[in-house]
């Protein structure tokens, strides 16, 4: 197994912008441990990210979130990536499409995601999908997603139940990871 980790769209505009939530705020200790100990292990992260133009079909739905190129659709400052790690622009809500994660991740020769962030009922959802999709093993952190309007409890099953993923906790693959860098 070969694992990358996708933080999807932990920015400013959901945590503590436009869409302000108390409830996302709390993922971000534990997300903040495992990107951590996945670079320690080698693990490449991936943060996947809003980055909307005016025309695009969330606009309408949602309104203006996360514009490309504003300081509102940036990583929060708790996880900012570092050297080494990746940053992918997305438009839609699944991290697959138009972003060329499926080659980066081919590149990469990784076969397995563990996907954090937001929400585990919209974007999470869509990315663990296309992951399933293109046949890549799907990992949940419970601790390291929020639902939005689903129950969280529901958002997993839904990811367990459709896309196979397994649903796990951030202790227990820093647990996994530690061993796999010997630390
Ligand atoms: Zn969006």
């Amino acid at each position: 197994m070969k694992a990358a980790l996708i933080v999807d769209d932990i920015l400013h505009d959901f945590v503590y912008g436009k869409f302000k939530n108390e409830k996302a705020a709390r993922i971000i200790p534990p997300t903040k441990r495992l990107v951590s100990s996945a670079r320690r292990a080698g693990i490449p992260v991936i943060f996947v990210c809003d980055a909307h133009l005016p025309s695009d079909p969330e606009i309408k739905l949602w309104g203006p979130h996360a514009m490309k190129g504003s300081a509102a659709a940036r990583v929060v400052d708790e996880l900012k990536p570092v050297k080494g790690d990746f940053v992918l622009e997305k438009r839609v809500y699944s991290s697959f499409q138009g972003t060329g994660l499926d080659l980066l991740l081919r590149d990469l020769k990784v076969d397995t995601l563990i996907i954090a962030g937001l929400y585990s009922d919209i974007c999470v959802r869509h990315s663990a999908a296309d992951a399933f999709q293109h046949g890549f093993k799907v990992k949940i952190p419970s601790d390291c997603v929020s639902s939005l309007f689903e129950d969280d409890k529901s958002s997993m099953e839904y990811l367990r139940k459709i896309y196979d993923a397994e649903i796990t906790t951030s202790s227990e693959l820093i647990k996994a990871l530690g061993k796999r860098s010997g630390a």
